[in-house]
């Protein structure tokens, strides 16, 4: 008998979408996705879970990444903060080339500066100011959380000096260009306002999914996290990557291992190849990391991820690549994902030490603003997670993270649509009709290019471009062949 399934949702305060907003490639994806779904009162069939920034700390953050450069990051840079506050307080002075991006948001939005009352009680909500509760004494000790720590642990000694310096230290631009292309802070990650509490947010949004869900665990049901502000399966140990500035999969399942969650299965279902997580874990046998990508060898960022690399040492066979075509269609996706997850699921695991983590990233779709790769529809890949990832044979639970998307109405409706079918799946009588945009959506004119109709013209298969599915059936068999020859247990 299937045991029954309870979902958690991320619950994020008006202040944390203000911050999540300003990540410079997905300008208020945020706040538009949290919006339809609370619109259509998506929330209601789930469990909110709490962002608790006061418990980043750095010793989580340095648990992958490396310490100087998480040092970096989380600088205060006054200049890039007093612009920000002016810019939120109308002041048009001076606004500088890094905050182009901010400025656009500020005129599309309808943020507001919060009052230093608003700013406080966000603050308590956040666990900023507060003592941290007794029930998270026990992982308090895991993760050493307190907010003093990210400022005052670990202070650079002299010969750490070069990257203690803040960039504004810096007295010319060549200086400044060698430490930020150290880590990869230019072209698509470049330092902007806000930054350090934006990271916080990611990483605490993923860490609290995967908290709930193993808090869950032990009330004999099967539970669904879901965590649509993380998914930065990019950022590497000391560098950031493809606008993502901290691995929080990587985060999230570091933590889920020192909990009964010994093994688990990363799926990565993104236009792009998930090197950061797989790099992370190549050497694990206990973490199999799985990616469904578009591959062109040399020539697609991140320009890695053939059927070749497989993992090393003991992670030999461990690291899944499944290099994809142009064309891809939903038939094909749904496939691939039954032919190499179903077995996997099998095999990999027990009952009760097992979880997976999948990043639903939807830059695949054919109608994504940027990458016209594939040939997905909305409809077509949530059928497939659904039918072949979350309603698993083994009832393995599930942490669903975001990802990559750069049409943000794609994004509100894709992730509103998986967050409806989830709920179907936890009740059957959970049954929201998504056919009209809500008057009262906040966003609403976003949508009236296709009528404020949820299933518009413009993200309807039929309005597929039609490109031709490269991905022959030969090829996709060799593909799996490959893969289930490894026998993966
Ligand atoms: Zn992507």
């Amino acid at each position: 008998m299937r045991k029954p399934v309870v979902i958690g949702l991320i619950d994020p305060t008006p202040q944390v979408l203000e911050i999540t907003d300003n990540l410079p490639s997905n300008e208020l994806r945020s706040s538009i996705t949290h919006s339809l779904i609370t619109s259509y009162n998506l929330q209601e069939s789930c469990d909110m879970i709490a962002i608790r920034r006061g418990k980043v700390t750095r010793k989580l953050l340095q648990s992958f990444h490396d310490k100087k450069y998480i040092r970096f990051l989380m600088k205060s840079r006054p200049q890039l903060e007093e612009d920000y506050n002016d810019y939120k307080l109308g002041n048009k002075r001076n606004i500088n080339d890094g905050w182009e991006s901010c400025r656009k948001i500020r005129k599309i939005g309808n943020a507001r500066p919060l009052s230093s009352k608003e700013d406080e009680q966000k603050k308590d909500e956040e666990g900023m100011n507060n003592e941290t509760p007794d029930e998270d004494k026990q992982d308090e000790d895991k993760l050493a959380l307190s907010e003093e720590d990210l400022s005052s642990e670990d202070e650079p000694s002299s010969s750490e000096s070069e990257n203690s310096i803040d960039l504004n230290d810096y007295s010319t631009n060549d200086e400044k260009h060698q430490i930020l292309e150290k880590y990869s802070l230019i072209y698509d990650c470049p330092l902007f306002p806000t930054l350090p509490d934006y990271i916080k947010i990611v990483t605490s949004s993923t860490i609290e999914s995967c908290k709930w869900l193993v808090k869950q665990s032990t009330n004999n049901c099967q539970p669904i996290a879901i965590n649509w502000l993380g998914g930065r399966h990019h950022a590497k140990r000391a560098k950031a990557s493809g606008f993502c500035y901290v691995n929080d999969i990587v985060l999230g399942i570091q933590y889920l291992r020192t909990t009964k969650y010994k093994k688990v299965i990363y799926i990565d279902l993104d236009l792009h190849y998930g090197d950061g997580v797989a790099e992370a874990f190549k050497y694990s046998n206990k973490v199999v990391t799985v990616s469904f990508h578009y591959h062109d060898a040399g020539l697609f960022f991140p320009f890695c991820g053939s059927v070749e690399e497989r993992g090393q040492g003991n992670g030999e066979n461990y690291c899944v690549n499944i290099p994809l075509k142009q064309g891809l269609s939903n038939g094909n996706f749904e496939k691939l994902v039954k032919s190499i997850i179903t077995p996997l699921i099998e095999e990999f695991g027990g009952v009760n030490d097992c979880v997976i983590v999948l990043q639903c990233g939807l830059d695949g779709l054919f109608n994504d603003q940027h990458f016209k790769k594939w040939n997905l529809s909305i409809d077509g890949m949530v059928s497939t997670i659904i039918k072949h990832i979350v309603t698993n044979e083994k009832q393995f639970p599930v942490v669903l993270l975001g990802g990559g998307g750069y049409s943000n109405t794609n994004s509100s409706r894709f992730w509103c649509f998986m967050l409806k079918e989830l709920s179907k799946v936890s009740n059957p009588l959970n049954n929201v009709d998504l056919t009209n945009i809500p008057m009262e959506e906040k966003f609403l004119d976003l949508y009236e290019n296709e009528s404020h109709l949820f299933w518009g013209v413009n993200n309807s298969l039929q309005k597929a471009s039609m490109r031709k599915d490269l991905n022959s059936t030969e090829y996709l068999q060799e593909i799996v062949k490959i893969i289930r020859d490894r026998n993966i247990k």
